[in-house]
C-alpha cells in the first residue's frame, strides 16, 4: 500500500498517510486564504484510519474555525496540518503542501470560487464549484 509522509515547517510534527488521497480541491474560500496566506488552499479528503501522527503530536494546537471544523497546526511554526469535522468524524482534510511524494495528478476542481481572491485568476480548465461538491464525492477515491 502506498504510504506518503508529511511534516510541518519546523519538522517537529510528522505524519503518514496510507493509501490514496481523495479528490484534490483548490479551495478559494476566504478562511482557507487567511489560514494559508495564499490565493487558495490545495487540499484532499482522506479517511481518518488512513492517517497517523509519527512524531510531535504533543506540539499540536487547535483552532475551531467554524461550528463543525477544527484546524490543527504546529504551535512552534504555525504550519497548517489537518482539519477535522464534527459532522463527518471519519474524514480528515489535509493540505497537499506539507505532503512529500504526492504522485497523483490533481487537482480535480476549484471550490468556493465565488469567494476567490480578486488578485488571482484561474487559468486552467478543471471544474469550478461555488460550494462543496458533496461528502460522498469527497471520499470516492479512497474506498
Ligand atoms: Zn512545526
Ligand atoms: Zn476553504
Amino acid at each position: 500500500m502506498e504510504i506518503m509522509k508529511g511534516k510541518c515547517l519546523c519538522e517537529t510534527v510528522e505524519y503518514e498517510i496510507k493509501g490514496s488521497l481523495g479528490p484534490v480541491y483548490n479551495c478559494h474560500c476566504s478562511k482557507c486564504r487567511r489560514w494559508h496566506g495564499a490565493a487558495f488552499r490545495t487540499r484532499a479528503s482522506i479517511n481518518k484510519n488512513q492517517f497517523n501522527w509519527i512524531s510531535g503530536s504533543e506540539n499540536l494546537s487547535t483552532y475551531k474555525s467554524s461550528e463543525n471544523v477544527t484546524k490543527f497546526f504546529c504551535k512552534t511554526c504555525g504550519s497548517p496540518l489537518i482539519s477535522t469535522y464534527e459532522n463527518k468524524p471519519d474524514i480528515l482534510g489535509i493540505p497537499l503542501g506539507g505532503i512529500e511524494g504526492v504522485t497523483e495528478l490533481g487537482p480535480d476542481a476549484h471550490i468556493f470560487v465565488g469567494s476567490k481572491a480578486t488578485w488571482h485568476t484561474i487559468t486552467d480548465t478543471i471544474p469550478q464549484f461555488d460550494a462543496w461538491p458533496g461528502d460522498e464525492e469527497a471520499v470516492r477515491k479512497t474506498s
